[in-house]
Order: C-alpha cells, then structure tokens, then sequence
C-alpha cells in the first residue's frame, strides 16, 4: 500500500501521518522532515536548500527526487508507505508514477486533506510561537500558500485524471476527530 497525504501548508499532514505511522505501521516519508535533518547536519544538500526553505519556496525537483529515490526502496519493505510533502510539483509526479512503475507497483490512494484558509494560517502561526521553524514568518507562510496554489494543487487534478482513488478528508476540528473521519473514510 502507498498513498500520499496531501493538502496545503498548515493542513495538519504531518500530525496524521505520524499518527497512522504509530497506529498502521504505515512508513511515514516526510520530505519536508528529511530537509529540515539535512540542514540541521549541515550537509551539502542542506546548505543548498536553507535558504530556499526559508523563504517558502520549493526545492528544485532534482533535489527532492534524489531524496525520494535513495528511501522508497527501505520504506516500501513494511506493510505501506505514506508519502508526506511529496509530490508537490506534476513533475515529481510523473517521476514518481515512473518509480513505482520500474516496480511493478502503482499509488493506492491519495488522502487530500481540506482546511478553510483562515484557519491554516491561525494553526501555522500558532505552532510558529511553539516550535520556532525558520518559515513560519508571515512572509514565509505566505509564500508557500502561493507555491502551493500556482504548482501543488495540480497535482491533485494530475491523480483525478489518472482516475487515483482521491478521499478527500475534512482537516479541521482536533486531531483525533481528524484521524477518526481518516479511518472512517479509508478503512485504514
Ligand atoms: P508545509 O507543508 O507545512 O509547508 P513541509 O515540511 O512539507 O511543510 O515542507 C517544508 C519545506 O520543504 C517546503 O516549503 C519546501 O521548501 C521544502 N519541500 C518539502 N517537500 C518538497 C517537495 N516535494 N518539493 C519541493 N520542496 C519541498
């Protein structure tokens, strides 16, 4: 089983798929978790992407394909992967329909969570005062919602069309009214 977990900055993407990583014991693969280690270590791709980052823009897809590339192979050994920020871009996509392809595997749902706009921006803000990450600025949160609108909800229209089972979840209330709607909707 592969799915993503897909929605806008804010939606709450991470705090489910941490949530049905501990209770499925799906492999939750966190692009946005995998950048932000590499530049707390310092490394090359994290002193490419720190800036970038910060100011809420994308990643070029080159980089984020590497990523995706070098740790689906070891998550795809459990019993499902959940794909967390990726793919953003139609781009990645494609390349990730590809990688599945070479495999003999295909994507088995896309888990879009919906949240009015207002109430992202109030959460984002809220966990900006908690947990200090650098692109929770006004201006870096309001970048990413433009990323987010010019090339990520595309990818939502690129799974329609290739008729991908889309279950749309309504993201707000608590975490648990969340992960129980998630559970009543996919059976997961
Ligand atoms: P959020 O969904 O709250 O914006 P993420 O943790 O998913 O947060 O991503 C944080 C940042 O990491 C993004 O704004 C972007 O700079 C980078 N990033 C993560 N995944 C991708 C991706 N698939 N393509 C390009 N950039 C990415």
């Amino acid at each position: 089983m592969i799915g993503v977990i897909f929605g806008p900055p804010g939606s709450g993407k991470g705090t489910q798929a941490a949530r049905l990583e501990s209770e499925r014991h799906l492999k939750h693969l966190s692009t946005g978790e995998i950048l932000r280690a590499e530049v707390s270590r310092g490394t090359l791709v994290g002193r490419q992407v720190k800036q970038i980052m910060a100011a809420g823009d994308l990643v070029p897809d080159g980089v984020i394909v590497d990523i995706v590339r070098q740790r689906l192979p070891e998550a795809e050994q459990g019993a499902g992967v959940l794909l967390d920020g990726f793919p953003r871009t139609v781009a990645q996509a494609e390349v990730l329909d590809e990688m599945l392809k070479a495999e003999g595997h295909s994507l088995t749902f896309v888990l879009a969570l919906t949240v009015p706009e207002q109430e992202l921006l109030d959460r984002i803000l809220r966990r900006a005062s908690v947990e200090g990450r650098p692109d929770d600025t006004r201006e870096a949160i309001s970048e990413r919602m433009h990323e987010y609108r010019k090339l990520t909800a595309a990818v939502l229209d690129y799974y329609r069309k290739r008729g991908v089972r889309i279950e749309e979840v309504d993201g707000t209330g608590t975490p648990d009214q969340v992960f129980g709607r998630i559970h009543s909707q996919l059976r997961l």
